[in-house]
């Protein structure tokens, strides 16, 4: 096949979310001659910066965790400092006080004395909600953080005898946020994974780091501009209609022109890539079909001088109170030109899709005045919703995800749904990318 000449090798990928950058990034490094195809004329995908009244918002409020070390490198490789783009905090789940909540805070000393002293120093959390967390945490450190037998997140906390204040006020609420996906329907294994390298790995993994900057800016602008220096060629706003195989290489064909290349990453969300494949071949489509969950985020802006006591709080979802959303944001302390902005988010937002715009943003602000207990809060200046209806897939017990692999010669897959340990999350779709890429260069060069 022409690739494995001493030419370096052409690879266009499909898609500038963050696999598809990660994926340009290490491609570009290995020698390749990379070609990025984005449909949309902002990259990032899930995870990208959105314009509204003359602010830099987000298609959803993201949170990372120390955990997510490639994300972190790759950052670094293309020229930013995540120790000044991102707020680090230690692992926490904090409520406003004066509410039926908890304030929980790891310590800053070595694991696992971190979240032991936060444990006993927690507000909250009665001594038998204490024990059974300490248990919940030795069984797990001592099981190796895996089971041999998939089963919900809600069957495995039953198990460890977890009591109803925390699984209500703990592992709901961060089982939701890891996974987008309720206890009673998500994979307790996933749930173990992102648990290993957060709770039971070094302090620093488990801290929680909050974008400074817009999530464009944060990697995918930078990984592109990097590429390009390297040669690499920029399509933005192309969408790719179909890829075809053609005499031992691909043809690329798009809204603009064609292309051959040695080399195929369809990087563009399961659904995309299912349709791009569907005619080569059906199986592999197939494989590409998933269940999703929604998550919503809504920006709502006060007065610049408002600011919480915290950059975030967690709240208590409470869908017979229409108290939808799980956690707040203020914006403000992450970037002072948001002074006054706060993001809420409702992971595994379905019930609340059901809602008119006026009637979530009357409810959310409500919630938000009654958890923090300023009345202030009811009224916002202006709001601003967004729903990403496919935001993640069900992270569901046994859920069967495709490899990078296709077994196609040249056609890869990479995305946060790939065979990986990771529930849909940026380090997820990041590492698949690099893997994709990894794998690609090897089996040219073999
Ligand atoms: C609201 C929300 C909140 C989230 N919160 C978190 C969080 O707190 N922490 C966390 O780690 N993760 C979070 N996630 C998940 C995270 O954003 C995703 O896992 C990650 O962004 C997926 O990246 P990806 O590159 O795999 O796919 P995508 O981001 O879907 O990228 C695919 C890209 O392909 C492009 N494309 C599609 N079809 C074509 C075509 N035919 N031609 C050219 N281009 C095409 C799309 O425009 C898109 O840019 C959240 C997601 C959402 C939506």
């Amino acid at each position: 096949m022409t690739a494995k000449t001493a030419r370096s090798p052409s690879v266009a990928i499909i898609g500038a979310g963050w696999a598809g950058c990660a994926a340009g990034v290490e491609l570009s490094r290995l020698g390749a001659k990379v070609t990025v195809y984005e449909a949309a004329r902002v990259p990032g995908g899930r995870a990208r910066r959105v314009e509204h009244q003359a602010q830099l918002l987000d298609n959803g409020q993201h949170i990372l965790l120390g955990a997510y070390r490639d994300t972190l490198k790759l950052m670094q490789a293309v020229g930013l400092h995540p120790e000044q783009c991102l707020l680090r905090l230690p692992l926490q789940m904090r409520y406003p006080q004066g509410v039926d909540g908890m304030d929980f805070i790891a310590a800053r000393l070595p694991a696992p004395l971190h979240l032991l002293v936060a444990l006993l120093r927690a507000q909250g959390l009665a001594f038998a909600d204490k024990l059974a967390l300490a248990r919940f945490s030795s069984a797990a450190r001592w099981m190796g953080w895996q089971l041999h037998v998939d089963c919900s997140v809600s069957e495995l906390l039953e198990r460890f005898d977890q009591t109803d204040r925390l699984n209500r006020l703990l592992w709901h609420p961060l089982c939701i946020a890891a996974l987008n996906t309720p206890p009673e329907r998500a994979s307790a294994k996933v749930f173990l994974n992102v648990l290993r390298d957060s709770l039971g790995a070094a302090r620093s993994a488990s801290d929680m780091l909050l974008p400074r900057l817009d999530l464009t800016a944060l990697f995918p602008e930078a990984a592109l501009a990097h590429i390009a220096k390297q040669g690499a060629e920029l399509h933005l706003g192309v969408q790719v209609r179909s890829v075809s195989p053609s005499a031992g290489r691909w043809m690329i064909h798009s809204d603009q022109a064609n292309q051959e290349v040695d080399a195929v990453i369809l990087a563009n969300s399961p659904a995309g890539a299912q349709h791009l494949v569907q005619a080569i071949d059906a199986k592999l489509a197939e494989s590409l079909q998933f269940d999703y969950e929604p998550i919503t985020t809504c920006y709502l802006q006060y007065p610049a001088a408002l600011r919480l006591p915290l950059p975030f709080y967690a709240l208590a979802d409470d869908v017979s109170k229409a108290h939808w959303a799980q956690f707040v944001f203020d914006r403000g302390q992450l970037d002072t030109a948001q002074a006054g902005l706060l993001a809420m988010v409702i992971s595994a937002s379905s019930q609340a899709q059901a809602l008119s715009h006026e009637q979530l943003v009357q409810d959310l602000s409500a919630q938000l005045a009654a958890a923090l207990n300023m009345k202030e809060l009811a009224q916002p200046l202006w709001s601003k919703l967004i729903t990403e209806k496919r935001a993640t897939f069900a992270c569901v017990p046994n859920l069967e995800r495709p490899e990078c692999d296709t077994g196609h010669t040249g056609l890869w897959l990479a995305g946060d749904y790939t065979q990986g340990d990771y529930p849909a999350t940026i380090e997820g779709a990041v590492r698949s990318g690099l893997q994709a890429a990894g794998l690609l260069m090897q089996s040219l060069r073999s």
